[in-house]
Order: C-alpha cells, then structure tokens, then sequence
C-alpha cells in the first residue's frame, strides 16, 4: 500500500531529470540569500571556518573567529604557539584537540607543499590532515570550482523527500545528485537546500503548503 503510494506520487510529479532545473529556480527565488553563513577574509579563513564547523552550528565558529583571526592570520602563525594555546582560543567549538591538531597538521603541509596557500583541487584537499570529503567540497565550491556536491543533514533529508535519490549514504546521494544537477550550480545548490530545510522542509514538520516545490515534489503533504 506504501509503496503504490510512493509510486504514485513518483508519477505525479514526473522524472527528477525533468523536475532539477525548476527546482533550482524557484528555490534560487525563494532563497535569494542563500550562502554560506560562516565568515572568512581569506582562503586560509575559510578552510580553518570549515574545520571548526564540524559537530558544531556556523553561529559558534563565528563568534570564535571573530578574535580567532585577529591573532592567526597566516599558516605560520597557527604553528608559532604551542598547541595548547590553540586548543584554548578553539576551545568553545567543542573537539578542540582533534580540531588544533588538524589545523596545525593542515598548516605545516600548505606551507611545506602548497606555498602557504590553500590548494583548489578535491584531491590535494582531501590530503590535508583531518579533512574529510564533505570540508574539501564546501571549501572548493566556495573558492569557485566545486568538484563535488556538498551532502550534509539537509541536503539528504530534501534529496531523499523530493525523490532525487532513494540512497541513505551521503557519497551515493552525492553521485545521483552529480547526475542531475548542472555542473554550474553544483556550488550554489546544497546552499538551496540548506536554507530551504531550515526555513521550510524543516526535519520534524516540513511546511508543505507553504512551498515553492509543492507541486515538484513526491513527499508533498497538504
Ligand atoms: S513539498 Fe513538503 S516535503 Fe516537499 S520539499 Fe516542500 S516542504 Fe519538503
């Protein structure tokens, strides 16, 4: 019964190669500031922001980097004073040991590799210490060459209801949704669903007749 429902739906509102393009458009309309929401002057910035967004909300880093930038502004700087010391100016992002430690590893390689600044290619990031797929992703889509799709909490939940894939695992929800989203907006698009996860496909209650994708989407309730 379910799953003819489900079936059903999928009929209703076409294929997701038909549907990505509108879905992008309208949600670039309803969501016109959509970005990202961490604060950064700088490539080096922007990758330590990324690092320290791990398990915690963007709203704390910034409050941290706030002063934190003020006192470590090149990669030497972040290795000039003993780690303990970086693990207190972290500290309130929470795993500040993990987290001092990458920084600390990721500095002495853009240094002794990259010339001190912070490599453009997915696979020179993924090589820096304790930076995963999904950091090298947001920090390549923000320096203006995504490689890949970012898939965070928000990104699978809306992919997953709007029937853009039927996978639970974010590096195969990251390939069906290089299938069909255009190259160009593989930057801008998790930003998209981001904002319209927190704003209107909320976890818990989605507000389904107050969405621009009502008529898009398979999971639609009203
Ligand atoms: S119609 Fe409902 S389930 Fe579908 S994207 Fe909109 S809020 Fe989410």
């Amino acid at each position: 019964m379910a799953r003819s429902f489900v079936g059903e739906a999928r009929k209703r509102v076409g294929p997701k190669r038909e549907r990505i393009v509108p879905i992008i458009e309208r949600l670039r309309a309803e969501h016109a500031d959509a970005r990202i929401a961490l604060r950064f002057r700088s490539d080096v910035e922007l990758l330590v922001s990324v690092m320290l967004s791990a398990q915690t909300t963007d709203v704390n880093v910034n409050r941290v980097t706030a002063t934190l930038f003020e006192k470590y502004r090149r990669p030497e700087d972040y290795l000039a004073v003993p780690q303990e010391e970086l693990e207190r100016d972290i500290y309130a992002t929470g795993f500040f040991r993990q987290k001092a430690k990458a920084i600390r590893g990721t500095m002495a390689m853009l240094i002794e590799e990259y010339d001190g600044r912070v490599p453009r290619r997915l696979e020179d990031l993924v090589r820096l210490p304790g930076v995963a797929r999904k950091t090298a992703n947001v920090v390549a889509a923000e320096l203006g060459e995504p490689q890949g799709i970012v898939v965070d909490t928000h990104v699978r939940r809306l992919s997953q209801r709007l029937g853009l894939t039927r996978h639970d695992d974010p590096v195969k929800i990251e390939r069906d949704l290089q299938r069909i989203v255009p190259r160009a907006d593989w930057g801008l698009f998790p930003h998209l669903l981001i904002w319209h996860g927190r704003r209107v496909c909320i976890a818990r209650v989605p507000q389904c007749p107050d969405c621009v994708l009502l008529d898009l989407c398979p999971s639609a309730r009203i």
